[in-house]
C-alpha cells in the first residue's frame, strides 16, 4: 500500500501573465458596452476588476480552466457536486489495483489530522481494506467493480475537472472557506494562491482566512 498527499497540476495552457485570458473577457465584455479595445494590458486589468466588482460576472464565462486533483474519494465526492463543471475520474470498475500498472496495490491519500495512535490504527485499516481487496480478486475470483465496496473513502483518485472562472471562483469561496473539510482547504488554498499568481484580476478579490 502507498500513501500519498493531495496534489493538483493545471492542465490548459495559461499565456504569460494571462494576457490572453483577460483579453478573450475584455474583448466579450466589451460588446456589452459597444466600446473599444484598451489600449494597455494595464487597462484590460482594470475593465475586467471592474466587471467583477459590479457582478457582472457572466462575462467570465468565456474562459477554461483545466485542473488535475489527486485527492481521496471523499474530497472527489465533494468536488463532483458542482454542476457547472465537467469531469474525468478515475474507475474504481475499470482500474483494478491488483495489476502489475498500479503497482500491485492501493494508494491512499495520507490524513494528517490524526495523531500518532489514530494514524496507527488508520494504516491497519487502510491494509485491512487492501488485504481484502487483493483476496475477493486473486483468489475468490471476482472483478474488481465487485470488490471495490471494501476500499477505503481514503482511497486516491485522480480528477480532471474543467470549469469557466465564474464557476471557480464560487467553488473557491465555498472551498476555501473556514466551513470546508480540512483536507478540502489543503487541496484548493494551494491552487487559488497558483491561480492567483498566474492570472491576474480574476481571484484576486478572493481572501482566504488561514
Ligand atoms: C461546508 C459545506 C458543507 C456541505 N454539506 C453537505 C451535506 O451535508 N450534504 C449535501 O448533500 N451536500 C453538502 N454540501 C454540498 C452543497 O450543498 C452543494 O451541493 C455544493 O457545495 C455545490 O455547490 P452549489 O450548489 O452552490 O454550486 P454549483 O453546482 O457549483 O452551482 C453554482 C451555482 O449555480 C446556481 N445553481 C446551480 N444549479 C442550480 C439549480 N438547479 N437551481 C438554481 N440555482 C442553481 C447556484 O447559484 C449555485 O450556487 C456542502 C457544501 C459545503 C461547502
Amino acid at each position: 500500500m502507498r500513501i500519498e498527499n493531495q496534489s493538483f497540476s493545471i492542465m490548459n495552457y495559461i499565456s504569460k501573465d494571462g494576457r490572453d485570458e483577460l483579453r478573450l473577457i475584455e474583448r466579450a465584455g466589451r460588446i456589452c458596452y459597444g466600446s473599444s479595445m484598451s489600449s494597455s494590458f494595464d487597462e484590460t486589468k482594470q475593465f475586467v476588476k471592474g466587471l467583477i466588482s459590479r457582478g457582472h460576472e457572466s462575462v467570465l464565462e468565456h474562459s477554461l480552466l483545466v485542473v488535475k486533483l489527486n485527492t481521496n474519494r471523499a474530497i472527489a465526492n465533494e468536488l463532483v457536486r458542482h454542476r457547472h463543471a465537467g469531469y474525468s475520474q478515475e474507475s474504481t470498475r475499470y482500474a483494478n489495483f491488483t495489476k502489475e500498472r498500479f503497482g500491485a496495490e492501493i494508494t491512499v491519500i495520507d490524513n494528517p489530522y490524526l495523531d500518532s495512535v489514530a494514524h496507527g490504527e488508520w494504516i491497519r485499516a487502510m491494509e485491512t481494506c487492501e488485504e481484502t481487496y487483493h483476496r475477493m480478486i486473486m483468489e475468490d475470483g471476482y472483478k474488481a467493480q465487485d470488490a471495490r465496496g471494501v476500499l477505503p473513502l481514503d482511497l486516491k483518485t485522480t480528477l480532471v475537472m474543467s470549469a469557466n472562472y465564474r464557476e471557480w471562483r464560487h467553488i473557491f469561496k465555498l472551498r476555501t472557506d473556514k466551513a470546508a473539510h480540512p483536507q478540502m482547504r489543503d487541496l484548493m488554498i494551494p491552487l487559488l494562491f497558483e491561480l492567483k499568481g498566474r492570472i491576474p484580476v480574476i481571484f484576486d478579490d478572493l481572501g482566504v482566512e488561514l
